[in-house]
């Protein structure tokens, strides 16, 4: 059985717009011990996915779909039960915007006082807080200190420490790595790879994909709500199938090569009340008059691609 494994989740958000079909028909699945990537642009639904395995979605709702998680079904267990043994607990999420996810006038000991406080810790939470820093290589002298006297690196590893402190199962980190110089960002793909080696699972969402390549076994490319391709890393970045997932890799710079990188002509979807078809459709080089339907899903090597390319 998979660790966890998600199936045609569904999710929407109202608005004075219109039905937001934010998340549609995503599908995938992880096994123990494994980390996921999630990649795509803005406003494609990465952080909608991860706000709904962790069931925080405000203006919206989970229209459809199942999440198992460790063999259990969380879309059937309700929702006092679910904050109380779930959330934080077997999972937790590190909050896009680390400068902007401390509370400027708590000192961090105080933060992470408040974290236990909300989910009954009833261990000795001093050894705890300092243990969960040593994990992301901080130590106890950053509790005094408000957020304004940490650099952003030191910011983003008190987030994921806070994260980590109730020994989840399963962690999503939505762009740990966004706004951080590059150095910053070496610096937390190397803690990752290191929690991951000490067992620890996550779902890892960013626009980019070499940090992806970096700490995650599978990779899903979101586009329009969907999960257009899904697979092992490995055939995602050799073999990609999607024109969506090539048209991204062919955007990556690469210094070793002469050839400049492409982008993607056109704009992204509009997922208020979106008609049917492939929503690359407009977008993409190879579409065809069978793609103003949508897409099945094509079973490949070690995941599947949603595109009548390859029916
Ligand atoms: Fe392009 Fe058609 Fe495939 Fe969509 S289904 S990505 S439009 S070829």
């Amino acid at each position: 059985m998979s660790f966890i494994s998600i199936e045609n989740l569904t999710t929407r958000y109202n608005t004075s717009k219109g039905l937001v079909h934010a998340l549609e028909d995503v599908t995938f699945a992880i096994d123990k011990g494994e980390s996921i990537g999630i990649a795509g642009e803005s406003a494609c639904g990465k952080s909608t996915l991860g706000l709904s395995i962790i069931q925080m979605i405000s203006n919206g709702k989970i229209y459809s779909g199942k999440i198992q998680f460790d063999g259990q079904s969380l879309l059937d267990i309700p929702d006092d039960e679910f904050d109380k043994k779930i959330r934080w607990k077997e999972i937790s999420m590190v909050f896009q915007g680390a400068m902007s996810s401390l509370d400027p006038v708590f000192s961090i000991q105080e933060q992470f006082d408040e974290v236990l406080k909300q989910h009954n810790f009833e261990g000795d939470s001093k050894q705890s807080i300092i243990q969960s820093l040593n994990s992301v290589n901080l130590d106890e002298s950053v509790l005094k200190k408000f957020p304004h006297e940490l650099s952003g690196g030191m910011k983003q590893r008190v987030i994921i420490a806070m994260a980590l402190i109730l020994k989840p199962k399963f962690v999503i980190a939505d762009e740990p790595t966004t706004a951080l110089d590059v150095l910053i960002q070496a610096q937390i793909v190397n803690l990752f790879k290191k929690l991951k080696k000490d067992g620890q699972s996550f779902m890892i969402i960013s626009h980019d994909l070499a940090v992806l390549s970096e700490v995650a076994e599978k990779i899903g490319i979101m586009y329009g709500g969907r999960m257009v391709e899904f697979g092992d890393s490995e055939e995602i970045f050799l073999e990609p199938k999607h024109p969506y997932t090539k048209g991204l890799l062919e955007s990556i710079p690469v210094l070793s090569k002469d050839t400049k990188p492409k982008f993607i002509p056109g704009i992204p979807p509009n997922l208020v009340n979106p008609s049917e078809g492939c929503k690359f459709y407009d977008r993409c080089p190879e579409a065809m008059e069978k793609c103003k339907k949508d897409p099945p899903k094509i079973k490949t090597k070690t995941g599947y691609v949603s595109c009548w390319l390859y029916e």
